[in-house]
């Protein structure tokens, strides 16, 4: 039997850890689907459109990983698609309380769902879209915490 994950989030923009998370992924699970949320409560910089995309190009090399856009919620959106797994990944402790009340909540709603836990590699775990995304608007380099796709798409937002 194929064991699908889902890895949801924002991904505005994705990171290197959102990319090492998702590899991780893949050696417990056969197909990663990456699902990017329509937030509904956060203003986005990037569309839905060029989060996608952005993550397509970022994992161009990567097999068995799927990018797909979702509304709703994420535990709908695991039955819809046959995931059995839920990824995410945990930086510090600060996201602990947060992901731990989700991970509950998503049992609630689908009892079959288990959420696993990664934490990326130790370069990684300082690193968040909003602080990419905060460093690129004043101008700062963030060519090593991004794909370069990535890194363009920051520079004709904000000008270099
Ligand atoms: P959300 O808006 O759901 O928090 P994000 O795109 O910010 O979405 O993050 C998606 C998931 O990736 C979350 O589980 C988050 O903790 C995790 N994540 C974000 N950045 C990193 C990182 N540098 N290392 C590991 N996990 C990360």
């Amino acid at each position: 039997m194929t064991k699908t994950a889902i890895y949801p989030g924002s991904f505005d923009p994705v990171t290197r850890g959102h990319e090492d998370i998702i590899r991780r992924s893949l050696a417990f699970a056969d197909k990663v689907i990456v699902a990017v949320a329509v937030n509904v409560s956060k203003q986005s910089l990037f569309s839905l459109e060029e989060r996608v995309d952005l993550l397509e190009r970022a994992l161009h090399d990567v097999t068995n990983v799927d990018v797909r856009a979702f509304e709703g919620l994420t535990a709908d959106f695991a039955r819809a698609v046959g995931a059995s797994m839920v990824v995410r990944g945990l930086r510090a402790v600060s996201d602990f309380e947060y992901e731990f009340q989700m991970a509950l909540m998503n049992r609630q709603l689908h009892s079959q769902l288990e959420t696993v836990f990664l934490t990326p590699a130790l370069e990684h775990t300082f690193l968040s879209s909003s602080l990419v995304r905060e460093v690129a608007s004043f101008g700062g380099d963030v060519s090593r915490f991004v794909h370069p796709a990535v890194s363009d798409a920051l520079t004709t937002k904000f000008g270099s």
